[in-house]
C-alpha cells in the first residue's frame, strides 16, 4: 500500500468515524418521525379498550409486534389474558438506574351517539386527530413507544436502562394492570424514576401559556357514616330518628375546611403559578403561603369559592357524595348512611384523621368509619432538586419555552403505586388548549382530541427528557 493510499484510507477511517459518532449523536430526522407517531396514534386509539370490559391485550399484541419488529424485546403479562401488560427494555451500561416510561393502555366507555366522528376511529379533522384516548392516554402511550423505537434506531449509548411498561386497567380496575405488575413483575419495572400521565402543557389562545409536571397525588379513601335508631311510625317523630342525626353530621363536614398544609410541590406551584398570573388572581396565590392566618384564611375563602381544586390542594378534602336512608314516607328507618369521598394529603395519617372527622360529626349516634382499605398507596413526593426534575424542566424550556409548575394533583393515577415502592414519578402530558376543556373536547369528554402538531411535539419532549436522563455522555 502506497503512502499516499494509506493517508486515503486514514482519511476514509476517520470520515466514517466522525459519520458514526454524528450517527449516534444526531437527533432523529422529525419530519420522517412524524408519519411514524401518526401511525402508531392512530393504531392505538382505533382498538377499542374501552374500560369495562377493557380488552387491552388488543393493544398490548399490537404494541409487543411493533418492539418484536424493532428488534427491542418485550414481554406480554398477565392476570387475566385479555387484560395484558407490555414490558420491554433496552439495555444501558448500568451506571445509574433505571428510567420507566409508561403510558396506560384502557380508556373510559363512550355513548358513541354523542360524538360527532365515531370515538375509535382516530379520525383527522383540521389539524385534530379526534378519539377515546386521545389524551388520556394514548398520547403517552404513542410517546413512550416512539422513544424506544427512536433511542433503538438512532442506537444511543445509555448509562441506564429505559424500560417500557403499557399497562391495563388505569380507569378503576388497576388489579389487572399496576397493582398485578407492581406485585409480580417488580424487578422487571423496578426504576430510579418514572414518566406517566398527569402533567400537560397548557395554551391559551394558540399559544403556550405554562406547563405543569405532576410531582405528587393525594390518597383517596371513603368514610362512610351510619346512623342508628329505633324504626317507628311515621306520626310520632322521634329524637333518634337517623336521617336526622345523619343529616346534621353531612351539613358539618360540608362546612368544614380542614387544615392547610403545604408541601414542597404545593408551595413551588403558587409560587410559581403567581409569577405567571395577572395580578387579581396571582395575590391570592402569594396570601396561600402567608405566614400571617388571617391573610391565609382570606385567600383560602376566595380560592374554595371561585378555584376549588386549588382549595383542595391545601388540604385533606372530604366531599359527602352519597346519602341513603329511608324507605316509604310512614316508617322512620332504623338506619342511614353517607359516604365521604376522601382525599388525603400524602402526608396524612389516616387514623388521625378519621378521629378528626368523628370530632366534627360530635354524635355519638352516627359511627364514623372506613369502610375498605385504602386502594392507592402513599409514596414521598418526588423530588423537585433531582436529576429528573431538572431534566424535565430543560426539556420544557427547550422544546416549548415556558415555565415548568409542579403540581400535586387531586385526583389518583398509576404512579401511587410505584411512589410506594419509592420510585420518583412525574407525570406529564402534550399541550392542550385550555378553551378545549369547557368545549368538551377534555379527557373523559364526549369528544377527545389532540392537536397533531402538538402530538409530534410531545414526542420530541420525550426524547429530550429521555436522551437527558438515559444517555451516557461521550
Ligand atoms: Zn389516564
Amino acid at each position: 500500500m502506497t503512502s499516499r493510499r494509506q493517508a486515503t484510507l486514514a482519511a476514509i477511517l476517520i470520515a466514517a468515524s466522525i459519520a458514526s459518532a454524528r450517527a449516534q449523536s444526531s437527533a432523529p430526522d422529525w419530519r420522517a418521525v412524524e408519519a411514524d407517531t401518526l401511525r402508531h396514534y392512530q393504531a392505538l386509539l382505533q382498538l377499542d379498550t374501552s374500560n369495562p370490559p377493557g380488552n387491552e391485550d388488543r393493544a398490548a399484541q399490537y404494541l409487543k409486534q411493533v418492539l418484536d419488529q424493532a428488534g427491542i424485546p418485550a414481554q406480554i403479562v398477565a392476570s387475566d389474558a385479555k387484560r395484558s401488560n407490555v414490558i420491554a427494555r433496552l439495555k444501558g451500561s448500568g451506571r445509574k438506574r433505571p428510567l420507566l416510561i409508561m403510558g396506560h393502555t384502557d380508556v373510559v366507555t363512550v355513548d358513541p351517539a354523542k360524538w360527532t366522528f365515531p370515538p375509535f376511529s382516530a379520525t383527522r379533522d383540521g389539524g385534530y386527530v379526534y378519539g377515546r384516548g386521545a389524551v388520556d392516554d394514548k398520547d403517552n402511550l404513542a410517546a413512550a413507544l416512539m422513544t424506544m423505537l427512536l433511542l433503538k434506531q438512532q442506537n444511543v449509548a445509555l448509562d441506564r436502562d429505559v424500560i417500557f411498561l403499557a399497562e391495563a386497567g388505569e380507569e378503576g380496575s388497576t388489579g389487572v394492570g399496576i397493582d398485578f405488575v407492581v406485585r409480580e413483575h417488580f424487578a422487571d419495572i423496578d426504576a430510579e424514576y418514572c414518566l406517566a400521565e398527569g402533567g400537560g402543557v397548557t395554551r391559551k389562545a394558540g399559544s403556550v401559556a405554562f406547563a405543569t409536571v405532576q410531582t405528587l397525588e393525594k390518597v383517596p379513601r371513603r368514610i362512610e357514616l351510619v346512623a342508628g335508631g329505633v324504626a317507628g311510625h311515621g306520626s310520632v317523630p322521634l329524637k333518634t330518628n337517623p336521617i336526622v342525626h345523619l343529616a346534621g353530621a353531612v351539613a358539618r363536614i360540608g362546612e368544614w375546611r380542614p387544615e392547610i398544609r403545604l408541601n414542597e410541590t404545593t408551595a413551588a406551584y403558587f409560587k410559581r403559578l403567581a409569577t405567571i398570573s395577572p395580578p387579581e388572581t396571582a395575590r391570592y396565590y402569594r396570601d396561600v403561603l402567608s405566614s400571617d392566618p388571617a391573610v391565609q384564611k382570606a385567600a383560602d375563602d376566595w380560592l374554595f369559592e371561585h378555584e376549588p381544586r386549588h382549595s383542595s390542594m391545601l388540604r385533606t378534602s372530604a366531599s359527602p357524595n352519597i346519602m341513603t336512608g329511608g324507605y316509604r314516607f310512614n316508617v322512620i328507618p332504623s338506619q342511614a348512611t353517607a359516604t365521604i369521598d376522601v382525599r388525603l394529603l400524602p402526608d396524612e395519617n389516616q387514623e388521625a384523621f378519621l378521629e378528626q372527622v368523628r370530632k366534627v360529626v360530635n354524635d355519638p349516634a352516627v359511627e364514623v368509619r372506613y369502610p375498605t382499605a385504602a386502594t392507592r398507596p402513599s409514596g414521598p413526593e418526588a423530588r423537585l432538586d433531582s436529576e429528573a426534575f431538572k431534566a424535565i424542566e430543560a426539556a420544557m424550556t427547550r422544546v416549548y419555552d415556558t415555565v415548568t409548575i409542579p403540581t400535586m394533583s387531586t385526583g389518583a393515577t398509576d404512579m401511587a403505586q410505584l411512589r410506594g415502592k419509592g420510585v420518583q414519578c412525574f407525570g406529564i402530558g402534550p399541550a392542550t388548549d385550555f378553551e378545549d376543556g369547557p368545549k368538551g373536547f377534555g379527557a373523559h369528554s364526549d369528544q377527545e382530541r389532540l392537536l397533531e402538531s402538538e402530538l409530534h411535539r410531545f414526542v420530541r419532549f420525550n426524547w429530550e427528557v429521555v436522551t437527558g436522563l438515559a444517555r451516557a455522555p461521550r
